[in-house]
């Protein structure tokens, strides 16, 4: 992984819209800070009897169209810049989606891979009491993201309940069903994402069935992608990775066979019938479409021009870097942007907020349809400002997105 500061990238492709739109330097100026930042210690009881202090943030960016939202990672190489990048492009994800929800973000620095259940529960109940102040249904929603699930985030409506002295489902999202999780959050990020795909394929011209789809990254985004990406367009995935590893078969890999691979061994690495292949050349196969769903800055321009794919469709949070994109640029690749392409996670967790605040529950197909319906109008409000200035897809979500939130900001009287 690359050491850019994803703060600072964020901020690059900040400016590059804000040139565009001609933004005021005060807006712009305030578009690139957090509104607020809270900073915790939290000491937790290991098993061992001892005490581990950990460290935690959270940030809510900008709220002008609405209560801040977004995830909590816990992460050992987390720091509070990235905090800060995710934040922002949490506020761009919400307002390209057009919900009216601003953009938060929290970070726990851990290991959970090798911590026991008992720890990760003691370390989410701190977590969420010591932010508790700062958060709620109507003020900042936290939600799952790297290494964080529905069983911790069961935990911190729990933990967060008993503060509060009643039960309040709302204060997360992506729940377990049992406690007012919505029906499709599980898979909600890859299927919207590949709603974008299926659009994207459309403008390009590109036949979905039989395509080739490599998938950087098999966590929750990545193998529910390559899960569906079979089911709903009959795509092939020729390759896939995780942190130990990755495997390739141009005639196609089984996902739900690389899916029981990991949950046994740990890994996809090693499945049968599969040759290795690693993190960074999984990026440069010549496949249709490439799927980085894993962490930030791993297009560079150090590997940008390597990149075989005919659709980059970012999954992850910031996995191309702005010098990264000018190359991908130059070489017509189509990128569908992370806050773009990844926003059907949010999406839903927005009408899991829906329903916990009606406590009336919605069928799954009602969510898949609308989710389909804000994604593809989200992918072509995009497409159509790339082509109307003549601007990268990254830089036309930006711009669909700014333009909304300055709206709202000059609405409060803000500027
Ligand atoms: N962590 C996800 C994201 O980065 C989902 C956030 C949410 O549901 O609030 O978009």
């Amino acid at each position: 992984m690359s050491t850019e500061n994803p703060f600072e990238n964020s901020r690059k492709q900040l400016a590059k819209c804000a040139a565009i739109l001609g933004l005021d330097e005060s807006v712009h100026e305030m578009l690139r800070h957090p509104m607020r930042e809270l900073r915790v210690t939290l000491p937790v009881r290991m098993d061992d009897g001892t005490i581990k202090v950990f460290e935690g943030f959270r940030i809510q960016y900008n709220d002008a169209r609405g209560p801040t939202k977004g995830g909590i990672r816990f992460h050992p190489e987390e720091n509070i810049d990235t905090v800060r990048a995710l934040a922002a492009w949490m506020t761009w994800k919400c307002a390209v989606v057009d919900i009216p929800l601003g953009g938060g973000k929290g970070g726990v620095i851990c290991n959970p891979k090798e911590m026991s259940d008992g720890e990760l529960e003691r370390l989410s109940r701190k977590y969420i009491a010591s932010i508790s102040q700062i958060i709620g249904p109507r003020k900042d929603v936290p939600a799952p993201d790297v290494y964080t699930n529905p069983k911790i985030m069961a935990w911190m409506v729990d933990e967060f309940s008993k503060i509060s002295t009643f039960n309040q489902p709302g204060v997360v999202t992506g729940k377990p069903l049992t406690m007012g999780g919505s029906l499709g959050r599980g898979d909600a990020t890859a299927r919207g994402g590949l709603y974008t795909v299926r659009e994207a394929a459309k403008v390009l011209g590109i036949e979905l069935k039989d395509a080739k789809i490599a998938i950087q990254g098999y966590g929750n985004a990545g193998y529910y992608a390559a899960k569906l990406a079979k089911e709903m367009f009959g795509c092939k995935i020729v390759a896939m990775s995780d942190s130990r590893g990755g495997i390739m078969n141009m005639d196609g890999i089984d996902p739900e066979a690389a899916n029981q691979h990991k949950v046994k061994t740990g890994s996809v690495a090693g499945l049968a019938n599969t040759t290795p292949i690693s993190n960074e050349a999984i990026l440069e196969l010549n496949v249709d479409v490439l799927i980085p769903a894993a962490l930030e800055n791993v297009i560079t321009e150090k590997n940008a021009h390597k990149v075989n794919a005919k659709i980059v469709a970012e999954l992850a949070n910031g996995p191309t870097t702005p010098a990264a994109d000018e190359i991908l640029f130059q070489k017509g690749v189509h990128v569908i942007p992370d806050f773009l392409c990844n926003a059907g996670g949010v999406t839903v967790s927005y009408f899991e907020m829906v329903q916990n605040f009606y406590m009336y529950y919605w069928s799954e197909i009602r969510v898949h349809t609308r989710l389909d319906r804000k994604m593809t109008e989200a992918y072509k409000a995009v497409y159509a400002a790339s082509q109307k200035y003549n601007i990268d897809m990254r830089t036309a979500a930006y711009v669909v997105a700014i333009e909304r939130v300055v709206v709202a900001m000059k609405d409060r009287g803000w500027i």
